[in-house]
């Protein structure tokens, strides 16, 4: 089975959050289940310059008359394709903002070639491969379904499409006069469609012309449902509920494994639980923080955003600090709560530390030296950080929401008693829920053989990336079949106008 992978983030060549995380790891798991995977990603510079002896293949033309390389070359074992197009990708900041932080204005231009290109690869772009199940993640390559939708009459052997939404908060919305540059049918501007309250939305098109779609957890899946979390596009969602399934992340226990991590002070697993002290001493004389092994250490490790409920733990810092507790922040994002934080840290230099930036070698560090990991998400389609808290043995305090409900149980009376406990969950989004889950944290630390515990049946968790992919493989199975018999009108075509050399 032949499946393109289309993202515009892989660890480790670019990151900004959980996608790339799900799109490093994803491959190589699907390729154990025997799947012939390759991959497609915008030439963003990181992408270009990491991936070593990359050839040219072909070229191809956008809708709006820019010309672009296609270089193929291999990854991990796995084919990958890149767009080289300078003119959109070689710019300052990162994947999807300028260096202030503001998205690019033509990002509709940089993001639109995946999905053309990933059709055009379904339909023979390049000679020796042809995807059958195109295989899209999160608005970047929300296209992908819609122009294979519309090209699909002239295909003996149409492609399948999945699109996997890891952020429904992010819309990829643009003015309904980009549309133009698009190149996909006027049809497709309408309610059914990519049509938007009156703006092009590429995160519809994904939801509305995917033959299949998934979300990262089973309760974000439940949840894009109803209005609250639904964005808008709740409606849509429920009317395709038949073809949506949420299927839980993986941990990529390559890079997040306390037993074998180098980047943390010393290694540990639930039967060596005692080494892990050192870390928290090492992450305290890191940041300066006052050496006390009994002071219950919190961290976050997050992009500073609305989302992600900070205000929660500032608004809950006197009585973390009242406690005895510490905390050290490791995130950057929105400018307020950069200042707010790092205020906090300059009030209480002894108990609170943070670093605004982005640093994968200290998040392992902080989730290795931490007794509690802070995600108390105002909404979270999986949350990756809960998880790597829960496997390096940082019991997550969260909120009982998306994946983060899916994955960490409350350390509440029954739950000890059975064994299952892994953390903290409040259910009210508000700080005296929070509040009273740090209570429990800090009443459970004082019952040090208990907390080992939890601290144990933390570790123990397995986050398969093997199960995921096997899902995902049963996906596209159920998919071939019909995907070979699908034959839906269309207008069209803009990846016809595809230039082979
Ligand atoms: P999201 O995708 O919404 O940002 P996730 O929890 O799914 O949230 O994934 C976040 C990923 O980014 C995790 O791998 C986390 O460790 C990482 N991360 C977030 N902020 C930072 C940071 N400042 N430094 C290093 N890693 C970070």
């Amino acid at each position: 089975m032949q499946v393109l992978q289309v993202s515009a983030e892989m660890y480790p060549l670019l990151k900004t959050g959980g996608l790339g995380d799900v799109t490093g790891a994803l491959p190589d798991a699907l390729a154990r289940a025997g799947v012939d995977v390759r991959l497609l990603l915008p030439g963003l510079r990181p992408i270009r310059d990491g991936i070593a002896g990359l050839r040219p293949l072909g070229e191809f033309v956008a809708p709006w008359g820019l010309h672009m390389q296609v270089l193929y070359g291999q990854w991990n074992g796995h084919g990958v394709y890149v767009i080289d197009a300078p003119a959109l990708y070689d710019r300052p900041g990162n994947a999807y903002v300028d260096a202030d932080g503001v998205p690019y204005v033509d990002n509709h231009r940089r993001f639109a070639p995946l999905g053309q290109l990933a059709a055009l690869l379904a339909h023979g772009f390049d000679a020796r491969w042809r995807a059958q199940i195109v295989h899209a993640h999160d608005w970047h390559a929300a296209l992908a379904p819609a122009y294979l939708h519309h090209t699909r009459r002239h295909r003996a052997h149409p492609a399948g499409s999945v699109f996997t939404v890891h952020n429904l908060a992010f819309q990829g919305l643009f003015p309904a006069a980009t549309f133009a540059e698009l190149g996909l049918p006027k049809v497709a501007f309408q309610m059914h469609g990519v049509e938007f309250h009156g703006q092009v939305s590429f995160m519809k098109a994904g939801l509305h012309y995917a033959d299949r779609l998934t979300t990262v957890s089973p309760t974000y899946a439940r949840e894009v449902q109803g209005p609250e979390q639904g964005g808008g596009l709740d409606g849509l969602l429920r009317q395709r509920r038949d073809v949506l399934t949420g299927i839980l992340n993986g941990v990529d226990t390559r890079i997040w494994n306390p037993a074998t991590d180098r980047l943390i002070a010393q290694t540990f697993d639930a039967r060596r639980l005692a080494r892990r002290a050192l870390n928290k001493v090492a992450l305290q004389r890191h940041f300066g923080l006052a050496r006390r092994p009994d002071a219950l250490l919190c961290g976050v490790v997050s992009r500073l955003t609305e989302q992600k409920g900070l205000h929660l733990v500032l608004d809950g810092l006197p009585e973390l600090l009242a406690r005895g507790g510490q905390l050290v922040v490791l995130g950057n994002g929105e400018p307020e709560l950069e200042a707010a934080f790092r205020a906090a840290a300059q009030a209480h230099p002894r108990a609170v530390a943070v670093y605004i930036g982005y640093d994968e070698t200290l998040s392992h560090r902080v989730f290795a030296g931490t007794d509690v990991t802070l995600v108390p998400s105002r909404f979270e389609p999986c949350g990756l950080t809960q998880m790597y808290g829960l496997v390096y043995g940082s019991l997550p305090l969260v909120h009982r929401v998306g994946g983060l409900a899916d994955t960490v149980v409350d350390a509440a009376l029954e739950n000890l008693a059975d064994g299952s406990a892994t953390g903290f969950v409040f259910d009210r989004f508000d700080g005296a829920a929070y509040g009273a889950a740090l209570r429990r944290a800090f009443a459970l630390q004082a019952r040090g053989a208990e907390w080992r515990r939890v601290q144990r049946a933390a570790l123990r968790q397995v986050f398969a990336w093997d199960a995921a992919a096997a899902r995902y493989v049963a996906l596209y199975r159920s998919l071939l079949p019909a995907a070979h018999e699908t034959t839906r009108p269309s207008e069209a075509l803009v990846p016809e106008r595809a230039v082979r050399r």
